[in-house]
């Protein structure tokens, strides 16, 4: 599950106060999304999409207006909580005849005046209480929780005993919440690594019947606890289906993604110069490339935990995989890079041009974004695929999937 922060959205029509508003939040320090949209009609859907609270701005001077009463009635049926916000209210002669804004019919308004800040603070506590609660991690929030995935023999428990092995290593074994995993707990550069171990590699031996579904179950749920997944495979062996599948597993799950290609001491012995790219790691990682296309995102390492070689490396790696795991982009510039994908290769299927109205981030762990458009339906994954690789050559995130979402937003029929 992508972690997502409470999510409110201001929506109102033009001059009723917006910015005056959300600055005047921002001050408050309140963590509050807005978003400038001009047309009334994408806010609606914006909003009822993505919030988890509504605020409809609204204000005083001009009183309730055709917009306005637009916006109210796309807004109305929606499940989610809104708050009418009459601003401009400065004083008691405007507060009289801020009443008839129960005419909209949406509830309870709040008065405020965001010019000069009357109003807000007991506004901002009525928000919180409408927010719903964000679930606190049961585990150490700030700990980076690696799953070690990966097909038998390839030298999972090796590099598990190998990172731990070390004196930078080991601050104690603890009982993982699933039953019968071992969590091992690691500092490294202050930052504290919990190694989840998949498959009980610290429990050798004696696993009849299904292996291949027992592997998989034990990685789905040590990945479940996991943030980031190290996909270990044999460089000596080369690559084989099962590695496709834990690729497969890794991606679908969603979490921070690298690679390491172990037993790297067989092809090369290290020479303690790990930033050289021989040519055998390069026919190795176009291989990986090649035969591994989902998780092509994924920073590939080479190690030997027979050497204890490359070891280090990794964990910066997943430290650097983390940062594009938890990536954020404000609305304007990432409008503008969606728009520019579209216009260098338009997408059209039976004479139907792919417009997309509006674009957000809507989650990180992994990013996740939502394209509003005219219709979700025509759009082929393959094109999907060209606006993930427009969007990588400006930010490549290594080591994060990307989450894209198309929301449908239909233009009014003419
Ligand atoms: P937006 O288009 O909804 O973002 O509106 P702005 O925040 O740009 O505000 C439009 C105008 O209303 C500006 O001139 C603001 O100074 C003014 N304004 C905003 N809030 C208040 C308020 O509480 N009282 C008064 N008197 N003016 C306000
Ligand atoms: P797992 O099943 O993935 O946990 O794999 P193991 O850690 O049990 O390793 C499988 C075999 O590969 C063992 O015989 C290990 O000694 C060997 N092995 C593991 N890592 C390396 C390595 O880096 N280099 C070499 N040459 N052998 C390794």
């Amino acid at each position: 599950m992508a972690t997502k922060l409470p999510v409110v959205v201001i929506v109102g029509r033009p001059n009723v106060g917006k910015s005056t508003f959300f600055n005047r939040l921002i001050k408050r320090r309140a963590a509050v999304v807005e978003d400038q949209i001009e047309q009334v009609r994408v806010q609606a859907e914006v909003a009822m999409e993505e919030a988890d609270t509504i605020l409809f701005l609204t204000e005083v001077t001009a009183g309730v207006t055709p917009d306005d009463w637009e916006l109210a009635n796309r807004l109305r049926g929606s499940k989610k909580p809104i708050l009418v916000v009459v601003n401009k209210t400065d004083n008691p002669q405007r507060a009289a005849n801020a009443g008839e804004f129960y005419a909209l019919g949406l509830g309870e308004i709040f008065m405020v005046s965001s010019l000069h800040g009357k109003g807000v603070a007991d506004l901002l506590d009525r928000i919180v209480e409408e927010l719903p609660q964000v679930e606190k991690d049961e585990e150490e929030p700030d700990e980076i929780r690696l799953a070690i995935l990966g097909r038998p023999n390839v030298g999972k428990s090796s590099l598990l005993n190998a990172f731990t092995g070390e004196q930078r290593a080991i601050v104690s074994n603890i009982p993982g919440t699933t039953r019968d995993a071992i969590d091992t707990l690691l500092s490294y550069r202050d930052e504290r690594f919990r190694l989840i171990d998949t498959a009980g590699l610290r429990r050798r031996g004696k696993i009849q019947g299904s292996i291949e579904y027992y592997m998989v179950d034990r990685a789905m749920k040590a990945l479940d606890r996991a943030n980031v997944g190290l996909i270990v495979v044999d460089g000596d062996a080369g690559l084989t289906d099962g590695d496709k599948r834990t690729a497969k597993l890794a991606h679908d799950g969603g979490k921070a993604v690298v690679i390491a290609v172990n037993k790297w001491d067989v092809k090369e012995p290290p020479n303690g110069k790990p930033k050289q790219k021989s040519p055998e790691k390069k026919a190795f990682l176009q291989q990986i490339r090649d035969e591994l296309p989902e998780v092509s995102y994924a920073p590939v390492c080479f190690t030997s935990a027979k050497e204890s070689a490359g070891l280090e490396p990794v964990l910066d790696t997943v430290l650097k995989a983390l940062d594009s795991y938890n990536f954020r982009i404000a609305t304007g510039p990432f409008n503008r890079l969606i728009q520019d994908a579209l216009f260098s290769k338009p997408y059209s299927t039976k004479g139907k041009f792919l417009k997309v109205y509006y674009a957000t981030q809507v989650a990180t762990r992994p990013p996740t974004f939502a394209l509003f458009c005219n219709d979700p339906e025509i759009v082929h994954f393959s094109y999907l695929r060209y606006i993930e690789n427009q969007f990588r050559k400006k930010y490549p995130l290594e080591g994060t999937p990307l989450r894209w979402k198309l929301k449908s937003s239909h233009e009014k029929k003419s």
